[in-house]
């Protein structure tokens, strides 16, 4: 319930308290992997810092917090988003909604209650600052949002690891527990791990070859590795040919990519991209696996495309050991289909920007201007810290400052939250029922299990399902012509989210029940992947579009981001995580941040000797929006000309109230990046690559 690994828990509870928490021997598809931060849940649900009732702020900026009941809470919430409606229309409230909702199956459900009354354009959400390009390529090659190919990491024998560092982030967009034992079972069985990436990542350190990247480029590695397929004729799609189209616009498309023309930019000499298209394409198995740096960069959809279009050429697509699609047990995909929401694209723009729509959402890089420009005039926050987690952070702390209205549900007063006029203090971790719906989709083996609650909320606290769904009850009342979708966010409350996804469970392909699950308290094991194309496919010929015309119209931008000399470009900079730290908001937990300075920037041996600087120096990090002060950590595991500071930092402003998070503040890297650089395909936010000076302080 913490990160996407889903990983079953074994918690004993004594005197009311969780007095060890240990990896489930007996879950089938953990069987007892943990990870330090499962152990920290117990520090967070009794962190004395932890909102226990809900507040209110104002009516003066600097007025502090007053502690309200619910209903009170609950009106002066539902009052001033109505009010800012009534005003202003239906657009001038905003929602964002954070990374923990991933996690969260009846946050994610009463979101969608609020939501629907709300009826609001600008919905926001850590989407657009993580995976969608992968969710626009999956749109577009297979006509939904949601159908989302996973390494089947289990039976490959070659796994190519490009922008990620499953090790460190349990893996991601691949919910596979214990990620280091199944990598080392692909090598201990012959099987090799290539790494790509700017950083000799914990993952790169077990793999067979590392290979340095500059950040940013995977998009022509890529490319240049398609057209060695085609070039030497070792394009081979499978069963799934007869159900492919776009192959020779793709060859077209690639052939001005030569692994020797793109070694320059790429930094990966032309042999080892050839090497790499071969090997591939030579393996009993195989699979291109790309995330976060593949996608938070300004190439983000052409990369995260490409890196479907190459597992399909080597016929790894939807066959056992490549990328395949999970069979979960509540089939979002097929749901989305039966209720027409297969997921859209550019139905409108930002008004400032003009970024495009994805899902129903703006991209988040737009937020701060839309506040300024007054198109947004009040935001509600659910379990999201944006301040900390999208480009140029500080722009968008002083954009909350001018709103009229925020609502924020949350556990903390945060970098975020603290800007809040109304925090509703939501149940968290082990105080509440769980149900891994969207996680359960993206799984290497199709799995599910349900988890029960193991202690009652603190008095003051309720479920995010309660608190949603209770919002959405009350700005309907204020609203004239909200009368439908007052019934509607009452039924739902009646109803409970426990019966919801008792009815999606039981219309999923298992055909299981909440029912069933809660007499497998480790989980279930529904069997491996199996091949779920052409049958699964929603475009509308019901074949897999290899070479959609949106992204081969994005190829000339690519093609000229190589008229720059690499050499000219300075240092850029990339984003880290660390195993015991979780995006912004664990930090409050002694035992994760103990030990070693955390928050380093990450610099070359042959970069800080050119600056004079060594470790431990005290650097300026500057960009064109922003600079801060971080310790500098020399360093070889980084590449010359790039350097990395870790993301979830910066606990020191004004109104953060995480005692122990503030003593160990660090700096926030979205200081430094900038709203501005976005995958002008997608809208993605793209922190990878931001240029940036280094100097001491
Ligand atoms: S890897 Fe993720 S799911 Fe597993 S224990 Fe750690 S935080 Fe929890």
């Amino acid at each position: 319930m913490l990160c996407e690994a889903m990983c079953g828990l074994a918690v004993t509870v004594q005197d009311g308290k969780a007095t060890r928490i240990e990896g489930d021997r007996a879950d089938p598809f953990s069987r007892g992997h943990v990870c330090p931060k499962a152990v920290a849940l117990e520090d967070i649900r009794l962190d004395p810092d932890r909102v226990r009732e809900p507040c209110v702020r104002g009516p003066g900026v600097d007025d502090g917090w007053r502690a309200v009941d619910w209903p009170g809470a609950l009106d002066a919430a539902a009052g001033s988003l109505a009010s800012v409606v009534k005003a202003h229309g239906r657009d001038a409230v905003a929602v964002y909604l954070g990374n923990p909702m991933a996690h969260n199956g009846q946050a994610l459900l009463g979101a969608g209650v609020l939501l629907g009354v709300l009826r609001t354009k600008m919905r926001f959400s850590a989407t657009s600052a993580d995976q969608l390009p992968h969710m626009l390529v999956a749109l577009e090659m297979f006509g939904h949002q949601a159908l989302i190919s996973v390494p089947d990491v289990d039976r490959s024998q070659f796994f190519l690891c490009i922008g990620a560092n499953p090790l460190v982030s349990n893996g991601s967009i691949m919910t596979a527990p214990g990620i280091e034992r199944r990598l080392k079972d692909l090598r201990a069985r012959g099987g090799r791990l290539v790494v790509v990436d700017p950083r000799r990542t914990e993952t790169a350190r077990m793999a067979d070859e590392h290979h340095f990247i500059r950040p940013g480029t995977d998009a022509l590695l890529l490319l240049a590795m398609v057209r060695t397929l085609f070039e030497e004729k070792r394009v081979s799609l499978g069963r799934l040919g007869v159900s492919t189209r776009g192959l020779a616009e793709l060859e077209s498309a690639a052939a001005p990519f030569s692994p020797e023309r793109v070694a320059d930019h790429t930094g990966i000499p032309a042999d080892v991209t050839r090497r790499l298209a071969r090997e591939l394409a030579a393996a009993s198995s195989g699979v291109v696996y790309g995330r976060v740096g593949v996608c938070q960069q300004e190439f983000g959809g052409l990369a995260a495309w490409l890196v479907v279009v190459v597992n399909a050429l080597t016929g790894n697509l939807d066959r056992a050991g490549g990328a395949m699609f999970t069979t979960p047990a509540v089939d979002l995909v097929r749901l989305g289909a039966l209720l027409g929401q297969r997921g859209t694209f550019g139905r409108y723009h930002s008004p400032v920007r003009g970024l495009p729509e994805f899902g129903g959402e703006l991209p988040v890089a737009c937020l701060a201007e839309e506040i300024e420009a007054g198109n947004i005039r009040a935001l509600v926050t659910i379990a999201g810290n944006p301040v900390a987690s999208v480009p140029n952070g500080t722009r968008l702390a002083g954009a909350l400052g001018k709103l009229d209205a925020m609502v924020s549900l949350d556990i903390y007063r945060n970098e975020t939250t603290r800007h809040a006029r109304v925090l509703l203090p939501t149940s968290f971790g082990l105080e509440r029922e769980h149900f891994d719906l969207l996680l359960q989709a993206v799984a290497v083996r199709n799995v599910t299990r349900w988890s029960p609650a193991l202690f009652e909320p603190p008095p003051g606290v309720r479920d995010d399902w309660a608190i949603l769904t209770d919002l959405a009850c009350a700005v309907a009342s204020r609203l004239p012509g909200a009368h439908l979708a007052s019934v509607a966010a009452r039924a739902a409350r009646a109803l409970g989210a426990a019966r919801v996804f008792d009815a999606a469970l039981r219309a999923g392909p298992h055909r299981l029940s909440v029912r069933q699950l809660k007499q497998h308290p480790h989980g279930m094991d529904l069997g491996p992947l199996e091949p779920r194309l052409p049958a699964n496919l929603h475009t509308s010929d019901r074949r897999i579009h290899l070479a959609p015309p949106r992204f081969l119209a994005d190829l000339p931008r690519l093609s000229a981001s190589m008229d720059a000399s690499p050499r000219e470009v300075g240092l850029l900079l990339v984003g880290r995580r660390h195993l015991r730290s979780n995006n912004s908001w664990m930090h409050n937990s002694q035992r994760l941040v103990k030990g070693r300075e955390a928050c380093t920037l990450l610099m070359h041996p042959t970069d800080a000797t050119a600056r004079g600087l060594a470790t431990g120096t005290s650097v300026r990090l500057r960009s064109r929006v922003g600079e801060v002060t971080v310790p500098l950590e020399v360093s070889d595991e980084i590449a010359p000309g790039v350097v990395s500071l870790p993301h979830g930092w910066g606990h020191a402003r004004q109104g953060v109230e995480l005692r122990v998070a503030r003593e160990r503040a660090g700096a926030s890297i979205n200081d430094v990046t900038d709203e501005a650089r976005v995958d002008a395909l997608s809208g993605n936010a793209a922190f990878s690559g931001t240029p940036v000076v280094v100097e001491r302080v």
